[in-house]
C-alpha cells in the first residue's frame, strides 16, 4: 500500500478500531500503534514506522475488490469480513443474495 494513505486524516480512527480489537502481536506493536494514532504516522521513526507497516499490512485491503477504488480507513475493517468491498459495492451486491 502507498504509505501516503497513512497520512489521511481518518487514519488514526483506523488504528484504534484495530487497537480496540486488539490485532496487534506484542506491546512494542501496540506502543507504536497509539503513537501513530496519537502523534500520526509522519512522526514515526524510520524503524517504528517499518514494524508499524508489518503489524498492520494483514488487515489493509488497497482497493475495492470489485470497482477498484480505495477503500475509506473508516470502511476498512468492515470490508475485511465483507469481500473487500467498498460500502457501494456492498449495497449494490447485497442485492444478488
Ligand atoms: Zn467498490
Amino acid at each position: 500500500m502507498n504509505t501516503e494513505r497513512f497520512l489521511e486524516e481518518d487514519f488514526g480512527s483506523f488504528v484504534e478500531e484495530l487497537l480496540s480489537l486488539q490485532r496487534f502481536n506484542d506491546s512494542k506493536e501496540i506502543g507504536i500503534a497509539k503513537l501513530a494514532q496519537d502523534m500520526g504516522y509522519k512522526h514515526l521513526t524510520p524503524k517504528q514506522k517499518f514494524v508499524f507497516e508489518k503489524s498492520i499490512d494483514p488487515y489493509l485491503i488497497e482497493e475495492c475488490s470489485r470497482c477498484g477504488e480505495d477503500i475509506p480507513w473508516s470502511e476498512m475493517s468492515a470490508a475485511e469480513d465483507n469481500g473487500q468491498l467498498c460500502s457501494w459495492c456492498q449495497q449494490l451486491t447485497s442485492h444478488d443474495n
